[in-house]
């Protein structure tokens, strides 16, 4: 392993997240950990297992069970060891409330969204903290969207969703001033042809999800505490 960097991938058992980790273990640089709720029934991430020779492991990682991210944060430090972890990427995601508006949310819906994009990845940024600190490339990558964009003035709809991913920026923002040596960035994966993104989507996952990889590959330090998206654009805030 001492040539690779170590990849962790949550909720990589379909759509953007089992892209990402099928486009990673196609290169020899990298070791994918792919985290999911349930590796006993990801089929797909099985069969990648078999033909991947050692450079993937599945690990449980339930994003809004507080229990399961630390029960998992020390399997994959037994995994890893001092390598730990180059790349955490926070992908997990819920979208429960559709195209809700602010005054028609069900917020009990508003508070489940919360924990899945927001606290969910905010502990796994504390949990793996020391993992992605004694890495080489020490970034943490939370999967955003354009809807949490106020710049990007998407008006009413998706109101629970926006509000989330508009709070993962500020922790994106947070996690970049607090800690400079790590590497911080919030990337919109552009609109997706995934369970969450519909048919109907402009992109077949695997275009936004190469646009991902080829993004993070090529960041800065400069670049912590930026919102970007899978062509490498900026996004406003
Ligand atoms: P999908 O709905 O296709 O997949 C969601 C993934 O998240 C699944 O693997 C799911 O696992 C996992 N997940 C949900 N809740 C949890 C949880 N509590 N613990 C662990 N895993 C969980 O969505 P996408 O792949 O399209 O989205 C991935 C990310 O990209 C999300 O953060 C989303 O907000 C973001 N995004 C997507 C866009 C798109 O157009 N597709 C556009 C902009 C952003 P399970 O199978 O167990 O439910």
């Amino acid at each position: 392993m001492s040539e690779q960097y170590v990849w962790l991938v949550t909720g990589s058992n379909r759509g953007i997240g089992l892209e990402l980790v099928k486009q990673l273990v196609s290169s020899p640089s990298n070791f994918v950990i792919a985290a999911c709720r349930n590796p006993s029934k990801a089929s797909e991430l099985q069969r990648l297992v078999d033909s991947a020779e050692g450079t993937l492991r599945l690990v449980a990682l339930d994003v809004s069970d507080m229990e399961s991210i630390s029960k998992a944060a020390q399997e994959v430090s037994g995994i890893v060891g001092d390598k730990g972890v180059d790349y955490l990427v926070n992908n997990a995601g819920v979208n429960p409330g559709g195209r809700d508006t602010a005054f028609s949310m069900d917020v009990n819906i508003l508070e489940e969204v919360f924990v899945t994009n927001v606290v969910g990845p905010a502990y796994i940024a504390q949990a793996f903290s020391g993992l992605v600190e004694k890495s080489a490339k020490k970034t943490i990558v939370n999967v955003s969207s354009t809807l949490g964009s106020m710049g990007a003035d998407y008006g009413t709809q998706c109101t629970s969703y926006s509000l989330t991913k508009a709070a993962l920026n500020m922790l994106t923002y947070k996690e970049a001033k607090e800690k400079p040596e790590i590497t911080a960035i919030s990337m919109c994966p552009g609109w997706l042809q995934t369970d969450m993104g519909g048919e109907g989507a402009t992109h077949p996952v695997s275009v936004g999800v190469a646009g991902i990889v080829k993004t993070v590959l090529s960041l800065k330090p400069e670049d912590s505490g930026q919102f970007f998206n899978f062509k490498g654009e900026k996004v406003p805030w």
